[in-house]
């Protein structure tokens, strides 16, 4: 069985690490509510896309207006 010859040391595991996190996905704002949406989606917050209504939603609508 393969092994490894010698054992890493505390900094190299951590340099490797040190690229592992978390990104921030790109969010644009809504022209509609101002609310942040994903790009190239409808807003989840008026259920508006390209300056359109594509989707009613429910609770939320009443708050905006
Ligand atoms: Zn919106």
């Amino acid at each position: 069985m393969a092994n490894p010859k010698r054992r890493h040391s505390n900094t190299r595991s951590r340099l490797r690490r040190a690229h592992d996190h978390l990104v921030l996905r790109s969010m644009s704002q809504c022209p509609q509510c101002n609310a942040f949406i994903l790009p190239h989606r409808v807003c989840t917050a008026c259920g508006f896309y390209k300056g359109k209504l594509v989707k009613t939603i429910k609770a939320k609508s009443k708050e905006n207006e």
